[in-house]
C-alpha cells in the first residue's frame, strides 16, 4: 500500500529508486570492571591513535571525492578527538570508576553530546552529532568491531534515522539517488552532502524505519518535500514525467556554470547570491554566483538567548569572506524588528511593527549593538572583499550619522592596531522615501541595493506577510518598476552602481526589463543563479 510522507527538502529534484534501509550495525557495549585502570587508559590511548589515523584516511578520501570543504569535518573530528577536556574526562572516568575504556568513551561522549545539544548556538548544537561520532569510532575500535558502510549493487534511496559525517563519507556516492532521514536539520551533514552531490534529500521526515520498506520502490520529490513508498501507478507516472522535465532543465542549467552573465549583444550583469548563514556559502559556491549580494546578518542574532559578541560575529564574517576567496560579500547590518523578533532585544510591542522600530532605527538608537557589529565586520574585512549595506534608510541624515559611526569604529581599530580592508558602503533602497530621494542619497554612498520585498510592501501598502491580500498584490506594479528605474538612473548619474537583492531580482520575466533599466547586479537565492544566467544569456 502506498505510503506518502513529508520532510524538509534540502534540494529541489526528483529521485526514483529502491529503498535501502540503513541501520547502524549493532554493537552491544557492556560495562565491565577492570583491575588495572592505567593499563585500560593505555588501551584507550592506542585506540585514540588508531581513530586518528582512520580520520586522516577518511579526510584524504573525502578530499578526493567531495573536495576540501566537505572533507574539513574529518579535520574537525581529529581536533575534537584531541580536545583536552574530552580526553581528561575519559581518563578520569576509567581511573575513578574502573570501567572498561569503551564504556568510559561512550558515556563521556553521550555527556558531551548532551551538553552541545543544549547550547543555543546552531553551530555548537550541530557538534553534538560529531562528538557522538568520534566516541562511537573509538568505542568500536576498543570493542574490535569494524567500520560502518553500505553495501548495495544498485543506486538506492537511502532511508535512515540520521547519518553521521563518517557514515556519509563511507557511503559509495555513486550508489545514492536520494536521502530520507528522520533526523537531521537542513544544515546537517546529510543535507550538506546532498547539496554538494546535488541529489534530493528530505530531513526530519515523518517516516518509520520499517523492515518491510527495504527494497521497495520509492520516490523523493524535493520540489514538494514529499516522498512516496510503493507509489500507485498513476502517481508514479506523474512523478516520472516531472522528473524527466526537471532533470532536463537542470542538466541544461549546469552547462552554464563557468559562463559569463552576458547578453547576446554583449551587455553584462553581475549575478550574486543571498545568504542567511555560513552554511549557505556551500550553495553559493556550487551555484557559481559571482559574490554574495546580501548576507542577512540578523540571522546571527535570531534563535539565541543573548547578543552575539564581537568575537563570535568576527569569526562568522571571517569564515564567509575567506570561503568566498576574494569575491565580494555584501553584509547587511542587523535588520531586526517587524517579523524578526528577538526576546533579548526587549523591543516594545507595537501597533504597526513593519512601520515601527526596526533595522537601522534600532542601530542608530542603540549604538553599542551597532558598533559591535561594525567592528566585527571591519576586522573580518581583512580576510576578503567586504561591503556593508544598511537597511530601511529613509534620509541622508541617517546615512551621514552612520558614516560618522563607521569612521569612529575605523579610528578605534586603527588605534588598537587591528587590520581592516577597503569596505564599500551602500544602502538598501527599500522604502519609497529612499527611492524618491535616491539622487540625494547617491552622493553619500558607494552603491544601492534595491530591497524589492519591502519596497513593494511600502509602495503598495500591502503587508508582505498577509496572504489575504494576495489578490491585490502585483509584483510587477508600475509604481514599483518606476521607483526601480528612477533609483538606477540616479545611481548612475552619481557614478555609483545599483543592484536588486529582493525576490524580484530572480523573476526571469523581468530580467530583460532590468537589463534595459541598466541594473548592475541581481542578487538571488543560490538555487536561482543559473536560471537567471540563462535568462540573461538568451536576451
Ligand atoms: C527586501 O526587503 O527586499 C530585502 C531583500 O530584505 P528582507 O527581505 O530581508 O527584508
Ligand atoms: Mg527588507
Amino acid at each position: 500500500m502506498m505510503v506518502k510522507g513529508f520532510g524538509k527538502s534540502v534540494l529541489k529534484g526528483i529521485a526514483v529508486g529502491k529503498i535501502y534501509l540503513y541501520r547502524k550495525k549493532e554493537f552491544v557495549l557492556t560495562q565491565e570492571k577492570v583491575e588495572d585502570a592505567e593499563a585500560e587508559i593505555a588501551r584507550f590511548e592506542e585506540a585514540k591513535q588508531k581513530a586518528g589515523s582512520q580520520l586522516e584516511a577518511l579526510y584524504e578520501k573525502a578530499v578526493k571525492e567531495a573536495g576540501e570543504e566537505q572533507a574539513m569535518i574529518f579535520e574537525v573530528h581529529r581536533m575534537m578527538l584531541d580536545d583536552g577536556d574530552y580526553l581528561d574526562a575519559i581518563r578520569q572516568e576509567i581511573r575513578d570508576t574502573k570501567v572498561n575504556a569503551a564504556w568510559a568513551v561512550s558515556t563521556t561522549g553521550d555527556r558531551f553530546a548532551e551538553m552541545f545539544a543544549s547550547m543555543d548556538d546552531d553551530y555548537m548544537k550541530a557538534r553534538s552529532t560529531d562528538v557522538l561520532d568520534i566516541s562511537r569510532r573509538v568505542a568500536r575500535i576498543l570493542s574490535g568491531v569494524g567500520e560502518e558502510g553500505i553495501a548495495s549493487d544498485e543506486p538506492v534511496i537511502l532511508l535512515a534515522d540520521d547519518l553521521t559525517p563518517s557514515e556519509t563519507v563511507q557511503i559509495d556516492k555513486s550508489k545514492i539517488l536520494a536521502f530520507i532521514t528522520k533526523g537531521g536539520s537542513t544544515n546537517s551533514h546529510t543535507a550538506i552532502l546532498a547539496r554538494s552531490m546535488n541529489i534530493p534529500a528530505l530531513v526530519q521526515a515523518d517516516v518509520e524505519l520499517k523492515d518491510e520498506y527495504d527494497d521497495m520502490l520509492a520516490v523523493v520529490d524535493g520540489f514538494e518535500g514529499t516522498f512516496y513508498i510503493d507509489p500507485e501507478a498513476p502517481v508514479l507516472a506523474d512523478l516520472l514525467r516531472r522528473k524527466e522535465e526537471a532533470d532536463q532543465a537542470q542538466a541544461e542549467l549546469e552547462q552554464l556554470k563557468g559562463l559569463d552573465n552576458v547578453t547576446t549583444d554583449g551587455r553584462r550583469i553581475n549575478i550574486y547570491a543571498n545568504i542567511g548563514s555560513v552554511e549557505d556559502v556551500d550553495k553559493v559556491l556550487q551555484s557559481d554566483a559571482g559574490g554574495i549580494g546580501l548576507f542577512r546578518s540578523e540571522f546571527i542574532y535570531l534563535g539565541r538567548e543573548d547578543y552575539p559578541t564581537e568575537e563570535e560575529q568576527f569569526e562568522i564574517y571571517k569564515e564567509v569572506l575567506s570561503r568566498m576567496g576574494g569575491k565580494k560579500v555584501i553584509i547587511r547590518t542587523l535588520d531586526i524588528g517587524a517579523d524578526k523578533q528577538v526576546d533579548y532585544f526587549d523591543l516594545p510591542k507595537e501597533e504597526n511593527p513593519a512601520m515601527g522600530y526596526r533595522a537601522i532605527r534600532i542601530c542608530l538608537t542603540r549604538q553599542e549593538i551597532f558598533k559591535t557589529q561594525l567592528r566585527a565586520i571591519y576586522r573580518a574585512s581583512a580576510y576578503g572583499t567586504a561591503a556593508i549595506m544598511f537597511p530601511m534608510i529613509i534620509s541622508s541624515k541617517e546615512v551621514r550619522e552612520i558614516k560618522g559611526i563607521v569612521e569612529g569604529v575605523k579610528r578605534e581599530l586603527t588605534a588598537e592596531g587591528k587590520p581592516f580592508g577597503e569596505v564599500e558602503l551602500g544602502i538598501m533602497v527599500e522604502t519609497p522615501a529612499a527611492a524618491v530621494i535616491s539622487d540625494e542619497l547617491a552622493k553619500e554612498v558607494d552603491f544601492f541595493s534595491l530591497g524589492t520585498n519591502d519596497l513593494t510592501q511600502y509602495t503598495l501598502a500591502i503587508d508582505r506577510q498577509n496572504q489575504k491580500l494576495d489578490g491585490f498584490y502585483d509584483a510587477h506594479h508600475e509604481a514599483v518598476l518606476r521607483l526601480i528605474r528612477m533609483t538606477v538612473e540616479n545611481a548612475h548619474a552619481a557614478g555609483i552602481w545599483c543592484g536588486i537583492c529582493g525576490e524580484l531580482g530572480a523573476d526571469t520575466t523581468l530580467t530583460k526589463t532590468f537589463l534595459d533599466m541598466g541594473l548592475d547586479e541581481l542578487s538571488v537565492s543560490p538555487s536561482c543563479v543559473l536560471s537567471v544566467r540563462k535568462a540573461v544569456r538568451e536576451i
